[in-house]
């Protein structure tokens, strides 16, 4: 007894840092809206960010029928090259058959906006950490949300001391009948406030990493689109009689990450605003001024209707 006074104790930190930044399979813990149950947040932002979002252009459903494969990300949008799967999309729109439409349509580009966002009214996990949480909102809900950050009169809406809360809610819509959409509608805090869990910024996702933008060469985008090539182990998909012969460390060399993939708002929410449209992608890089003045107007609208409650 007594030789180990200079025992230091135990990381628990180290334990958990570690376990998010290799711990494969790790649980992407993500913002949920339910009707009813409207959910007050702050949108996170990393201290070294110089933004607070990151966005995905991607193609679902591919190859063809076989609809549990992971999105792949689009080679035009997100590179200026040449995207074998937008050109397949046209070709099944043009094709005059419905049902190639119908398969066109699941396997067009659809935009996936990422945010790390906190529910201030529920904002630590069963073990005391900070709860945070991945945001997927819709293009059309996000540019909602880019109104805000535009307008002088706010500031930086991720700042943790002037900062402010919104608070999203959802509801059902339906039209024509047996169809129904979920709307969601966004309202941002009348005043700033502070994050009160402001230790949530250590624990924020890193979506570059654990959403990465993973390009293939043209010619592997035809084999994927034929399956003849996955990308997942990076060997042949067919036959399996020979992706078995296949040395072991191929299948190994980790790809694309397919833990944990985010469903498109499309398909998942039966958002409203499911619409992913290529002008929307532009948004990003040019800014439409009549689209500008229209969502100014609607802040404008919105701001008397906070002011009058
Ligand atoms: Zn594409």
């Amino acid at each position: 007894m007594g030789n180990f006074d200079n025992f230091v104790s135990l990381d628990l930190g180290k334990l958990s840092e570690d376990d998010s930044r290799f711990g494969r399979g790790k649980r992407v813990n993500r913002l949920k809206v339910q009707v009813g149950q409207p959910r007050v947040i702050r949108i996170l932002r990393g201290p070294t960010d110089s933004t607070f979002y990151r966005v995905r252009s991607q193609h679902w459903g591919i190859p063809v029928g076989h609809g549990n494969t992971p999105p792949l990300a689009c080679a035009r949008k997100h590179a200026d090259e040449p995207c074998y799967f937008c050109e397949m999309v046209n070709e099944y729109f043009n094709s005059g058959d419905p049902r190639q439409a119908a398969l066109g349509r699941k396997m067009k580009i659809a935009v996936s906006v990422l945010l790390n966002v906190i529910d201030v009214k529920d904002p630590h996990n069963e073990d005391g950490t900070p709860k945070v949480l991945l945001w997927n909102p819709s293009w059309k809900l996000f540019q909602e949300v880019r109104a805000y950050f535009r307008d002088p009169d706010y500031g930086d809406l991720t700042h943790p001391e002037t900062g402010r809360n919104f608070k999203i809610s959802s509801s059902q819509v339906s039209s024509q009948g047996e169809r129904t959409w979920t709307r969601y509608d966004l309202q941002v805090g009348a005043k700033p406030t502070e994050l009160e869990v402001p230790e949530a910024l250590d624990h924020l996702y890193d979506l570059d990493s654990t959403f990465p933008v993973k390009l293939y060469s043209y010619e592997q985008q035809t084999m994927i689109f034929d399956g003849t090539w996955d990308p997942r182990t990076g060997s042949a998909a067919l036959p399996a009689s020979a992706a078995s012969v296949a040395p072991k460390l191929t299948s190994e060399v980790p790809v694309a990450s397919d833990d944990d993939e985010f469903e498109p708002s499309s398909t998942e929410d039966s958002d409203e605003f499911e619409t992913a449209d290529d002008d929307e992608w532009d948004d990003v890089l040019a800014d439409d001024s009549s689209k500008q003045a229209a969502m100014k107007k609607k802040l404008q609208a919105l701001k008397q209707a906070a002011r009058t409650k």
